[in-house]
Formats: C-alpha cells, structure tokens, sequence
C-alpha cells in the first residue's frame, strides 16, 4: 500500500495551522544570548534582525508535526533578545510584555551566571505570569574554563520545574532541540484546543465536515 494514495482514514486531512509566539531570551550579560539567536536563526534561513535600541528581535519558522493527530504546526517565532544586564530593569518592562515564553541563559564558565537564573525567572514571572521555559547552560565546548557541573544546573532547573539543556552557541550543540523545545511547550495548549475543536465540529457535521477551519491565533 502507497501511502498517501488512500484517502485519510475517518475523513482526516493534514491540517495546517498557523501560531505566532513570543519568546524572551533572558541572562545575564555575556551569557551568549545573542550568539545562540544568530545561530538559531543564521542556520535556517530567515535571519531578519530588527535592531532597535535596547533589543533584539529576530524571527523564525518552526514546523512541528503532531503525526497522531494529522495535523502540522507552523509556529512562528518572535525571538527577543535582551540586552544589557539586571539594571536594565524598567526597559525590561516594555519588552517582556506580551511574551509566551523564556529561554533562561546561564554560561557554563561562570558560576554567577547560573546563581542569577533565578532572579531572570522570578523578574520574567512578575511581569508576564508563570511562562513555559528552559534553562540553557551555554558554552559547553570550553570544556577547560568549565566551572558548573550538571548537577548544579539540574538543581536550578529542577526548583523551577524546567528542563534544561547544555548547549554551544560556537559548535550549535543543542540550539535546534532547545528552540523545539519551547516552541513545543507554547503550541501544547493551542494544540490541544484546536483538536477539541476541530472533533466537536466533526461530531457536529458528521465526519467529514469542520477540519478546514482554523483555530487558535494567526498571525500579528
Ligand atoms: P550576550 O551578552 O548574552 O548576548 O552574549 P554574547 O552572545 O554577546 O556572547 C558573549 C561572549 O561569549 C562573546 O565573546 C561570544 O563570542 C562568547 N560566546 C557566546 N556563546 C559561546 C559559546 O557557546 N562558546 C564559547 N566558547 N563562547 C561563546
Ligand atoms: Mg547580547
């Protein structure tokens, strides 16, 4: 049997939608925020950097495939890198605003870098409310000026009940799966409504009915 020659099963197509999400990259100075960005973005084509005083903001395109549920995601990404330190405070304000999601960076070579994650996390929490996020231990290839272990990284991660990777902005170890990552966390809720939709329409209609309708958030 072909696939793709035989009609969906139960009157299924493979559905498109469209989210659109913001994440906030937060850390402090010299974390490698912006190098893990430029990876990110520079290594997949859309590399539009809008530069404005005080930040950042990239964009980018994520597919995710949701194979049980025929249905495929196009999230795109409105990356916002911070810059300058925790002094910054109130040009935080305006920019964390409206942000879905956080991407906490520590460097693994400075062990303050790590002790300050969760100071990002709580200032990211009082402005936005309790977001999805992970926690990046970057620079993972200076493997000789390393002065964080694992542990300490899953400790932090663990008390603010994220997951957290090791990652290189240099060697581009990890950008891809932690950028899914959160990008997965974002779609979960927006996934799940849409497919509550999409079946009480189905029951409705009867079966073969309501799948083309697009649910969720659109486009800015
Ligand atoms: P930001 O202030 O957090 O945006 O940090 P930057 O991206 O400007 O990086 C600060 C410094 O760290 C720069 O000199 C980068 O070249 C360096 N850097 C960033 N990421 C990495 C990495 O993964 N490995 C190494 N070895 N250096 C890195
Ligand atoms: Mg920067």
């Amino acid at each position: 049997m072909r696939r793709g020659a035989q009609p969906p099963p139960r009157g299924r197509a493979l559905e498109e939608v469209n989210f659109a999400k913001k994440i906030l990259l937060v850390g402090d100075g010299a974390v490698g925020k912006t190098s893990l960005v430029r990876r990110f973005v520079h290594d997949l084509f859309s590399d539009r950097y809008i530069v404005t005083i005080g930040t950042k903001t990239s964009r980018k395109a994520l597919k995710l495939e949701y194979d049980a549920e025929d249905l495929s995601v196009n999230l795109q990404l409105g990356i916002w890198d911070i810059l300058g330190q925790k002094e910054g405070a109130r040009a935080h304000e305006l920019y964390f605003k409206g942000a879905d999601g956080a991407i906490l960076v520590c460097d693994l070579t400075r062990p303050e870098t790590l002790a300050s994650v969760p100071e990002w996390s709580k200032r990211v929490e009082a402005l936005c409310g309790k977001l999805p996020a992970v926690l990046v231990a970057n620079k993972q290839d200076a493997k000789d000026e390393r002065k964080v272990g694992d542990e300490e990284v899953a400790e932090v991660a663990k008390g603010l009940g994220v997951s957290w990777f090791q990652a290189s902005a240099k060697t581009g170890l990890n950008v891809e799966a932690f950028f899914h990552e959160v990008g997965s966390l974002l779609c979960a809720s927006l996934v799940v409504k849409h497919i509550e939709a999409r079946e009480a329409a189905a029951a409705g209609q009867g079966s073969k009915k309501g799948l083309g309708r697009r649910a969720g958030r659109s486009k800015p």
